[in-house]
């Protein structure tokens, strides 16, 4: 479009001066654009509307429109859009403008670059926009991989450093967050800073975890370790809440040849085996199954992973008979597979295609993610599990508990834990056939947060979303103080991801 064109549709919240800028050619106000760009995978938020949408070619671009927002008496608002993966609108921006973050990548820009250092030992040079499984593919033609994860991988670099990009290494590695040597950021000044630990740590420190308040991630050094080639991987019944914990508490607690990976999920009526976690099981184990969930209103499926490789292939069988010896799960109730390191970390985009198929992916998500401290994860269990997702619904996709520990989660990232030494992660990875259900499960949701607020249970929303500044000042504790402050140091014209609605 001319920029006569864009002229004539345009926003009176920008100043049309933004066309004198090189960037004019790169900046569409196309209402499919506009509308194509203002989605995200939880489909509840629809209606903010950005006022135009960036495609960057070079970071300059993403400079220029800060910059030029930055210098107004009245700033515009800017959010880098990964790949919108968030559920309650957390990369749009009203009247303001999207930063297609993917269109850097058109013109391998940062890119994914494997690297050594002295120091820093083998690293990867990843492009903010870089999705993980390009990660993942790229590093291991050098045998190297990443060692925090999340489940899916078709998620943006920057998009899970805004938060903490977790799964089941997490207890070994600690989040996504915790394997950052360095990254380059562009403030809220529209500054490109280049910052780690010993350099810029304030910046560093704020941007982990800090839900894309300080700055647009541009690029980022990701710790790499040897790859494994192939994983055993085992899941595992249990009818018992206590029992289930207990074990995957033990698990993680093993920390001389112990495990890679250890999750959990809640299984309930044959809804559990049509999920994208259910791939796992063969159609006669889900006979099997299905038989069990008859009897048991609820069963809780442990689920671990132990990586090995042609040195390690003849010993992997014993170790991992060592490891889940003495284990309480249902006698005649594990399952195994035994699969390549790709397939098991690309796990979910299989469910996804089949999910996909079946109509069952494009549809709102009013997902809840919830770190709950150990010493209340039996309440829980009584009063949310038990009783609120028993007596509203069926669940209707996965429901993940797994415990994982502090240790590995720098207290000076922006990111909010509990803060006790042990805690669960709990997600409600909802999914709904429309509207109307989608409200019974955000009912519920509130209904599950009112419980743990009433009670005082000390959880943490992860990903969180909040309506009101007190909330948010609740949710970051002690360390709203600093939050605030980094703000007023990073992006004093509160420009960038307004979408998360703390300070707009
Ligand atoms: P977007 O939704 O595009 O953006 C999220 C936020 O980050 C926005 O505020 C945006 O403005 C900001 N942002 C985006 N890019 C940048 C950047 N370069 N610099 C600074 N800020 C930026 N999370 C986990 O931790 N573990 C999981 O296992 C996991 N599994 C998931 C599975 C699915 C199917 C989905 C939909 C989500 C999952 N998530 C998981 C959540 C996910 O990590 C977050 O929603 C994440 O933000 C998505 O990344 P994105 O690239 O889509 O970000």
């Amino acid at each position: 479009m001319s920029n006569l064109g864009k002229l004539k549709s345009w926003n009176p919240s920008i100043p049309q001066d933004i066309f004198s800028l090189n960037i004019s050619s790169k900046l569409s106000t196309n209402s499919d654009d506009i509308k194509e760009s203002s989605k995200d995978f939880g489909k509840i938020v629809q209606k903010i509307l950005s006022a135009a949408v960036l495609y960057p070619s070079c970071v300059n671009d993403i400079i220029d429109l800060i910059q030029f927002s930055y210098g107004l008496s009245v700033p515009f608002q800017v959010a880098a859009k990964g790949h919108g993966h968030s559920i309650r609108g957390q990369a749009m921006a009203q009247n303001g403008v999207i930063v297609e973050m993917k269109s850097l990548n058109n013109n391998n820009n940062c890119g994914i670059r494997v690297s050594w250092d002295s120091d820093l030992g083998f690293y990867a040079d990843v492009g903010g926009e870089q999705l993980w499984v390009d990660v993942l593919h790229s590093t291991l033609e050098y045998g190297l991989a990443p060692v925090s994860w999340t489940d899916y991988l078709y998620l943006t670099v920057g998009g899970t450093l805004s938060n903490a990009g977790i799964s089941g290494q997490i207890f070994r590695y600690g989040p996504q967050i915790s394997n950052v040597h360095e990254m380059d950021v562009i403030t809220g000044k529209g500054e490109l800073v280049t910052c780690s630990k010993d350099k810029n740590s304030e910046l560093f420190f704020g941007v982990l975890g800090g839900l894309g308040q300080f700055g647009i991630i541009i690029r980022a050094k990701i710790v790499l370790d040897k790859a494994s080639t192939r994983v055993k991987w085992v899941r595992m019944l249990y009818d018992d809440f206590s029992k289930f914990t207990k074990d995957q508490e033990y698990l993680i607690s093993i920390h001389h040849n112990g495990l890679d990976y250890v999750e959990g999920s809640l299984m309930m009526e044959q809804s559990s085996l049509n999920n994208w976690r259910s791939s796992f099981f063969s159609p006669s184990n889900q006979t099997k199954i299905a038989s069990l969930l008859s009897q048991n209103k609820i069963m809780y499926c442990l689920e671990i992973v132990k990586y090995y490789d042609d040195h390690t292939a003849n010993t992997i069988d014993e170790e991992l008979k060592k490891l889940v010896q003495g284990l309480n799960y249902l006698g005649g109730f594990m399952f195994k597979k035994d699969v390549t390191f790709v397939e098991f970390l690309n796990r979910v985009r299989k469910g996804q295609m089949e999910l996909e198929l079946k109509g069952m992916w494009d549809v709102p998500h009013p997902w809840l993610n919830l770190f709950v401290p150990k010493s209340n994860i039996m309440k829980f269990n009584a009063a949310v599990f038990e009783d609120i997702i028993l007596r509203q619904n069926n669940p209707t996709g996965p429901i993940l508990v797994y415990p994982t520990s502090r240790k590995r989660w720098d207290d000076r990232m922006s990111a909010i834990i509990p803060e006790e030494e042990t805690f669960y992660i709990v997600g409600f990875l909802h999914s709904s056939s429309g509207n109307n259900e989608c409200k019974i499960l955000d009912d519920q949701n509130k209904e599950i947060l009112n419980y743990c607020d009433k009670v005082g249970l000390n959880i943490k929303q992860y990903l969180p979303h909040y309506n009101t500044k007190e909330d948010w000042i609740k949710h970051f504790g002690k360390k709203w103080h600093i939050f605030q402050q980094r703000k007023t140091q990073f992006d004093p014209k509160k420009i960038l991801s307004p979408g998360q609605n703390i300070f707009n």
